[in-house]
């Protein structure tokens, strides 16, 4: 038999208390669990029950003031936490792996264990250990899981990158069709769209979910193989029968309180039975929590973007290849001051639109702060005084919000009122339609303000729990418990005055602890000096404690005092939580329209600062940007060189072959082309003298992939499978950028492989591209292929170095300089030299016999002719001369001629 509740040999449960009283030195104010007579079972027990309620969950259950973990849960919990892994009790005759965290600084403990790919159900106590003792202490404390934390359902700040979404996505299939659905838990947004095999991969690297529930039976489908593979550690397969889309539309309607969910939209069975699915995983996790969730809307399929996964990470777009924030198009543009605005516009970048009256009416919004910088700054100036009122609420709404929560709706919809007004200026009518919207989405909230304004203290706890967070003067009843309260402390403090002179014992001193509450102690030598009122109740290493009819009493007082004091803030707690529960929609939509005020303001203010234009949006096929730039390395150059504009002209010509060395600023082209498409159809302005971009429904990019061996693929690879991906799917509307393909195999394989793949783009996908190339052999095609124009990077060569304008002109490059670029990177020179020699033979084109010389007259590995890894650097004739003069053989005379000599050798 195991006993999992002897003491805990290793640590101490007591924590300091924060309420500690004048003079009174206070230990923890809750109890312990007392360990149950029989070491084991009753505990035992109930911990094998609920973890096998729980299977595939880490059990944190709750003893006293700490989780534990127990067993196997322990054994992989412990260095997943870096903590000391013990033991506790035996088992079936072996020991039992223990570990803990303590219950006030869990949230971080459960940070690590969720990025470790954790999930973990929180057990709690669900009753108070003194009315387990009430009940005569049958049993151990009742407990019970109060919520599994999974990475998808995660609510609490320090569990959240405040500036990101963090999606729990669903994949469903009905009728041969399949359904994507995805909510955050953390604000309430909750979307659905069809899908299919083939779009998945795409649809995935847009959400960037935190957690994936579907089916077991999708994940052995062949065609889904690699996609899962790759997002593996996300996924939490579930019975097939939570998919069902019947019982997911009961689910849903009953979740909505509606007779049919035809009012939100129409959707496709799969569609339903994942967002069905999210649902029923919400409240098993949340076991009952009553989660806020706005009614799931539709994307339209097609009314986004598509952007596969590769390009994504080729642009850079929310991270860069190194997988950082910094650096990225996201944190170049991000002028966002809270945290909705942030992850509006995150998913904005993420999922570009497609619809151009969509794309302008969000572009009105900006173009208008963009004119009225006074407004922006004012609008600025109150945002940022906005707390993240969206999380606050999510959390509030599943019951485990605090009085901080309270706060950030006081100050979050404190500026509501402030902000509709200025909106309202007379100058400013009509509003764009965004911004009149947001404006009436910002609702009036004046009497809740003005209650939570007046309810709430000026310091908050984290949880109601901790008591001390309603106001003085808010409620009568609870301010004469406080003074009853803190009057016995007070004359708790007046009493060890009192003891300590009567009894001529200076050092008396009146503590309490959880154990025997209030208690008189005086060191051992003293013992004798107190009189026969002071009844005896501890002895411990030189010290005894004692306690008095007067302590006792006023021990009781203070302890109802305070209970009742707790008791009647946590039902002033509630009061206001309803309050704000009874406007959920109205707090929802102020939320909203704070974040889509804030992401216009800080497009407007991106703009401004960068002189970006507002770019013309059409249904039609051309592209048309002048002066275009690149986001991210303009702003990287800031300061050290101005970045050149360049023009990409796409109309009859569409698609550019361009040419030119490497460093010379073909990626570069390609990229800032692709990133203003991007920028236009998100409803920002763009680094550009004009753009006019016909509508890009599908953005393709190929460029430089690193090897990625994690799949067991080498660079080429890669490359193909990029390149694949593009002529298999890229249409009419499509914009592909390919930089270099056909590289990482034999120059003749890959000259082939990017001719054929150009004719592809030409003739059958029939997109926009731009194609860079090291192969002038490709120019050749222009003559073929009549929307095919030949552009080229100019360099000047000066003094026989390079030097790269970054300037786009029409032509091709006359050779590709290669070799000037190796010795810029400080390849020896020795090898530089040699690859001239070589380069010019195989210019020569009689390659066959040509070549055989060459290797016949192999100069690097002739130990005959050992090359200086670096030669010496030919002097020049001044020193020379210099080198040959002995100063103390010239006369006067001969050294002011030598002077002159020297002098008269400097190059003119
Ligand atoms: P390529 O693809 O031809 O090898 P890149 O596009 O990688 O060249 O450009 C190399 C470097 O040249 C960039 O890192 C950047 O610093 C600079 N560069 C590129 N384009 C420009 C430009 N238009 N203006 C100024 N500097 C540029």
């Amino acid at each position: 038999m195991a006993s999992i509740d002897a003491p805990h040999p290793e640590r101490s449960r007591r924590e300091p208390s924060k309420d500690a009283g004048t003079s009174i030195q206070s230990e923890a104010e809750t109890a312990p669990e007392p360990a149950p007579a029989f070491a084991g079972s009753p505990v035992m027990l109930q911990y094998h029950e609920i973890k096998r309620a729980h299977p595939g969950c880490l059990l944190f259950f709750r003893m006293g003031d700490f989780y534990e973990l127990f067993f196997e849960d322990a054994v992989a919990a412990a260095p997943a936490l870096d903590i000391a892994l013990t033991k506790r009790g035996r088992h079936n005759g072996a020991d039992i792996p223990m570990c803990g965290v303590p219950v006030h600084t869990a949230e971080a403990y459960l940070a690590r264990l969720i990025r470790a790919g954790f999930k973990v159900a929180i057990c709690d106590q669900t009753e108070d250990p003194a009315e387990a003792r009430r009940r005569g202490n049958k049993g151990p404390v009742r407990r019970a899981v109060v919520r599994v934390v999974t990475a998808g359902t995660l609510t609490e700040d320090g569990l959240l990158d405040a500036r990101r979404h963090n999606y729990l996505a669903g994949i469903a299939e009905a009728a041969g069709e399949i359904g994507l659905a995805w909510l955050d838990l953390s604000t309430g947004s909750f979307a659905l769209m069809p899908t299919a095999e083939n779009a998945l991969g795409g649809d995935l690297a847009r959400l960037m979910p935190g957690e994936i529930v579907l089916p077991e039976r999708l994940l052995a489908r062949p065609a889904l193989f690699e996609l899962f593979a790759e997002w593996k550690s996300a996924l939490t397969p579930l019975a097939n029968p939570r998919f069902d889309s019947e019982a997911a539309r009961r689910r849903l309607e009953s979740f909505y309180g509606v007779r049919a969910l035809d009012g939100f939209g129409s959707f496709g069975r799969a569609e339903i039975a994942a967002a069905g699915a999210l649902v029923d995983y919400v409240a098993l996790t949340q076991q009952g929590g009553a989660a806020y969730l706005a009614p799931p809307q539709r994307v339209l399929p097609g009314s986004v973007m598509q952007i596969d996964a590769a390009t994504r990470r080729n642009l850079e777009l929310t991270v860069t290849l190194s997988g950082e924030r910094r650096g990225s198009l996201l944190a170049v543009i991000d002028r966002t001051l809270t945290g909705a605005g942030a992850r509006l516009l995150a998913e904005h970048l993420a999922g570009p639109l497609t619809v151009p009256d969509a794309i302008m009416a969000r572009l009105d919004a900006v173009a208008f702060l963009v004119a009225r910088p006074d407004t922006r700054a004012a609008l600025r100036q109150r945002l940022r005084h906005c707390p993240d009122i969206e999380r606050a609420l999510s959390r509030l709404s599943l019951g485990r919000g605090g009085p901080r929560d309270l706060a950030a709706l006081r100050d979050g919809l404190g500026e509501t009122a402030a902000i509709r007004a200025a909106l309202a200026a007379p100058g400013l009518v009509p509003l764009p339609e965004t911004l009149a919207a947001a404006e009436q989405g910002l609702g009036e909230h004046g009497v809740l303000v003005e209650r939570l304004g007046r309810a709430l203290a000026a310091e908050l706890p984290l949880f109601a729990r901790d008591g001390g967070f309603i106001a003085a003067g808010y409620a009568i009843e609870l301010d004469q418990c406080r003074e009853l309260r803190d009057d016995s402390r007070r004359a708790i403090a007046q009493l060890q005055a009192r003891y300590g002179e009567a009894s001529g014992v200076a050092s008396l001193r009146i503590r309490h602890n959880n154990v025997i509450g209030y208690y008189v102690e005086v060191s051992a030598v003293n013992a004798g000096k107190l009189g026969a009122d002071f009844m005896h109740r501890q002895t411990m290493a030189g010290a005894m404690r004692y306690t008095t009819v007067e302590l006792s009493e006023l021990e009781s007082k203070i302890a109802s005092a305070a209970e009742r004091a707790l008791a009647l803030e946590l039902r002033l707690f509630e009061d206001l939580v309803s309050e704000v529960m009874a406007r959920r929609q109205e707090i929802a939509a102020a939320a909203a329209a704070l974040a889509a005020l804030d992401l216009a303001a800080a497009h407007g203010e991106c703009a401004s600062e960068g002189g970006w234009i507002r770019p013309e949006i059409d249904t039609g096929s051309g592209f048309e940007i002048r002066g275009g730039r690149h986001p991210t390395v303009e702003a990287a150059l800031a300061g050290r060189g101005a970045f050149v504009a360049n023009d990409c002209v796409l109309g009859e010509d569409r698609i550019w072959l361009v040419t030119g060395p490497n460093m010379a600023g073909k990626s570069t082209f390609l990229r800032q082309n692709a990133l203003i498409a991007i920028l236009a159809q998100i409803g920002a302005f763009v680094p550009a003298s004009s753009a006019k971009i016909g509508i890009v429904d599908r953005l393709f990019s190929r460029v430089g992939a690193a090897d990625d061996l994690a799949r067991g693929r080498s660079t080429f690879m890669v490359e193909m499978v990029e390149t694949a991906a593009i002529l298999n799917q890229a249409g009419p509307q499509s914009f592909v950028i390919l930089d270099e393909i056909g590289r990482g195999t034999a120059t003749f394989d890959g000259l082939s492989i990017a001719w054929a793949a150009l004719e592809h783009l030409h003739e059958v996908n029939c997109c926009r591209a731009l194609f860079a190339t090291h192969y002038h052999e490709l120019t050749a095609l222009a003559a073929k292929l009549p929307a095919l124009a030949c552009h080229t990077m100019r360099v000047k060569e000066w003094q026989g170095d390079v030097v790269f304008l970054h300037e786009v002109a029409s032509g091709t490059a006359d050779r590709s300089y290669g070799i000037h670029v190796a010795k810029l990177a400080g390849l020896p020179a020795n090898v530089t030299a040699r690859a001239e020699e070589v380069l010019q033979i195989l210019e020569k084109g009689e390659q066959g016999g040509a070549l055989a010389r060459l290797a016949d007259d192999l100069p690097l590995f002739r130990a005959a002719r050992p090359m200086p890894a670096t030669p010496e650097p030919k002097a020049s004739p001044i020193e020379d001369a210099l080198r040959g003069i002995r100063p103390d053989e010239l006369s006067p005379r001969e050294a002011l001629e030598l002077l002159y000599r020297l002098k008269g050798m400097l190059p003119k």
